[in-house]
């Protein structure tokens, strides 16, 4: 059915969710009539999809609530849920379904704050929709007392609710949580199947699809990215330069600062087009009159801090995630370096830069490769302890100068 073709290479996990959501009407009808629920039943309240970046995993989440959500006609002939362009399927999938709520983390957690309203929100029944559904496309970033609020909710849960937790890994999230959900893991598609899926699905020229499949290592958002998006690829081109130019310790200074302002400016540029809309449209609905300069009604500057506060938090959000891309890219380089400097027979990710490869690899060993990449690595643990990003990445460029 339409709604999962975004997967890729998901065909057993597609099967799964496919069947639950056919189970899942019979269940919706038992509660609507009152009457005891079918005893065997592939449908339940809680799901917890895990897998690597870009395996998927909220893609998966979201075509399970679209087939959960699907109203077509159709399904009363026995037809399949999940047609794609009924009202239930579009409006969730293009996320506007009113009984789909998506909770993403804002600043690097998840708040109890954030999570107030949605956890009120489960426990009521839907409101044109079949099923509740709550989707937190980042459950590694609750923090306790948001997942302790998330706990609660599962372990009760309204007769028509559905809890999606998506995160990279079982141990993400807690053992109480995790033993409530029935768990499914998604692998990371071939770099075919994701080659495939760009030609077909965005039309994309099979040569280039399949160089941003490979270059990301089948990560599908990246890769679709890459092959979509000019700015992308020179910033990642940019980022591949990086071990040509750390030669000495002015130099490491410099590629620091530009790698943090680079991703500042992405902070920036995302921030310009929805904060000060967001901004507007708070104001409007707190009854202000027009322009940024005049006054706010009384008692309503708490609300308007919480959304300053929650803006600045997804700028820094923002910022991290672009030099975790950037990160992600040098990682590769030195992977392919390492794979150069032991003859390894592993294709090389960046063969259009086999050059400059061979210019690193030959230059050092393998001993100094495997330092560079965990200096990389420790880059990483620092950003998530909030370390400001240019000390964090000023030590990162030093760590991989050259000598
Ligand atoms: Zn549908």
């Amino acid at each position: 059915m339409p709604v999962w073709d975004d997967l890729v290479g998901q065909e057993r996990i597609q099967a799964q969710l496919a069947a639950a959501a056919r189970d899942a009407d019979a269940l919706v009808t038992a509660t609507t009539a009152g009457t005891a629920p079918p005893e065997t039943s592939k449908m339940t309240h809680a799901w917890l999809f895990t897998g690597p970046p870009g395996s998927g995993r909220t893609t998966a989440a979201r075509a399970f609530a679209a087939a959960l959500q699907c109203t077509s006609p159709d399904r009363a002939l026995g037809g399949e849920p999940g047609c794609g362009f009924c009202d239930g399927c579009h409006t969730t999938m293009v996320g506007t379904h009113a009984d789909v709520s998506t909770v993403v983390a804002v600043g690097s957690q998840i708040l109890v704050a954030d999570m107030r309203d949605t956890v009120r929100k489960s426990y009521t029944s839907p409101a044109t929709g079949r099923w509740q559904i709550i989707l937190v496309e980042d459950a590694e970033r609750l923090n306790e007392k948001s997942a302790n609020a998330v706990l609660k909710a599962v372990e009760e849960p309204a007769p028509r609710t559905v809890w999606l937790l998506c995160s990279p890994s079982v141990e993400d999230v807690l053992p109480t949580i995790r033993s409530r959900c029935r768990h499914l893991n998604l692998n990371t598609p071939s770099i075919a199947a994701v080659a495939d899926m760009l030609v077909r699905r965005d039309g994309i020229e099979p040569t280039v699809a399949l160089t941003a499949a490979r270059v990301t290592q089948g990560h599908v958002d990246r890769a679709r990215r890459l092959a979509t998006d000019e700015a992308a690829r020179e910033r990642r081109a940019t980022v591949l330069k990086l071990p040509l130019r750390v030669d000495d310790i002015g130099a490491c200074l410099k590629a620091a600062q530009e790698l943090v302002d680079a991703a500042a400016e992405d902070a920036k540029q995302v921030a310009d087009e929805v904060d000060t809309k967001e901004t507007e449209e708070l104001r409007a609905a707190l009854g202000a009159g027009a322009g940024a300069g005049s006054r706010m009604p009384r008692g309503t500057a708490g609300v308007m801090k919480e959304l300053e506060d929650r803006q600045k938090r997804r700028r820094t959000r923002t910022q991290r995630d672009t030099l975790e891309v950037a990160l992600t890219d040098l990682t590769g380089f030195y992977r392919d370096v390492l794979a150069l400097q032991l003859g390894s027979s592993v294709a090389i990710a960046n063969e259009e830069i086999r050059h400059d490869l061979d210019r690193i690899a030959r230059a050092s060993g393998p001993e100094r490769t495997l330092r560079r990449i965990e200096a990389i690595i420790a880059c990483r643990d620092s950003l998530d302890r909030n370390v400001a990003p240019l000390l964090a990445v000023e030590a990162m460029t030093m760590a991989l100068r050259a000598g």
